[in-house]
Parts: structure tokens; sequence; C-alpha cells
């Protein structure tokens, strides 16, 4: 397994929309092996294929204390939505940056998994926010949209300073 490099905010491969998975296959088994490790090290809770410059329909989970409940979500449709939820949410892309932001407290949720099979599966809380979270990747889309234009510039001005700051030579 190899840790892949996660694009950050602003940088507009993050704006892709996902396409479908066409074939869940042991390319495709191992790519998600990578992002499991990828997620856990950085350490987060989600991770869209998208944030590792892979623009397919595929997201990884796992809320859980232990790290031992992993779910993998391919094409994820989500079929039904209630209640309302608003979370303190941050982004491996985003990083440093936590804002509250408003979600579907309930989702249920139609994908494959890891072997192709269909299922559904009805998420509450914090693994409900995590998985609108990871969709909106899939959809080029980042929790800072949801903020003001006024916020999210100043996100974006902040990250880019850190950037230049990281990547300068000093002579
Ligand atoms: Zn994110």
């Amino acid at each position: 397994m190899s840790k892949l490099k996660i694009l950050e905010f602003p940088d507009p491969r993050l704006r892709t929309k996902a396409t479908p998975v066409v074939a869940v296959d042991d390319a495709l088994r191992v790519f998600i092996g990578d992002m499991f490790e990828t997620m856990y090290a950085a350490p987060g809770i989600g991770l869209a294929a998208t944030q590792v410059d892979l623009h397919k329909r595929l997201l990884v989970a796992d809320v859980s204390v232990d790290k031992d409940q992993p779910h993998v979500l391919i094409n994820p449709e989500i079929i039904e939505k209630d209640g309302v939820t608003v979370t303190d949410e941050g982004c491996l892309s985003v990083p440093g940056y936590y804002e509250e932001v408003e979600r579907a407290e309930h989702v249920k949720v139609r994908f494959l998994d890891r072997d192709g099979n269909e299922t559904e599966l009805d998420a509450h809380g914090i693994l409900a926010v995590c998985i609108q979270h990871e969709i909106d990747h899939l959809d080029g889309k980042l929790f800072v949209d949801y903020l003001s234009e006024a916020k999210r510039t100043r996100i974006r001005k902040k990250l880019e300073k850190e950037r230049r700051q990281q990547n300068a030579v000093v002579i």
C-alpha cells in the first residue's frame, strides 16, 4: 500500500465532477487500500477519490474511535435524507480550518461495495455528515462553499500564503 498526495484548496482539480466507476476490479481495490492508508495517516474520518486526484465516484470513511469500521462507497447515491444537524467541519483539503455546516442528520445511501455488490446504508449523525461531505467532493464541491464569500476568500488567501512559505527557498 502507499500513501497518496492530498490535493489542497484552491487546487482547481478539486472542482472536477467525478464520473461513475465502471469496473470494481483488483486495481480499484488496491487504490481503495491506498485511500484508507492515506485517510488513517492524515488522520481523517473520510476521503473522496477526488481529493487524491482520481476523478471517479468513490469514497472511503471510518468514523469509529478504534478505526475498525471502514466503509467503501462506490457510485454512492443519496436516496433519502431528513433531519438537520450542525457540525464543526474540517477537511483534509482545507487544512487547519473548521466551520459550522448544516446538513441532513440521516441519509439513506445506495452504492456498490468493494466487491461490486449493490448495497444500502442508513447513516446517522457524524457518518451521515461525513458521507454528505465526501459526496460533495465527488461533485467538485467543498465545505467552504457553504460559507460566505468573504470567509472563503480569507481562507484561500491564508492557505496560499502558507503554501508559498512552505515552498520558498531560503538563501
Ligand atoms: Zn473534505
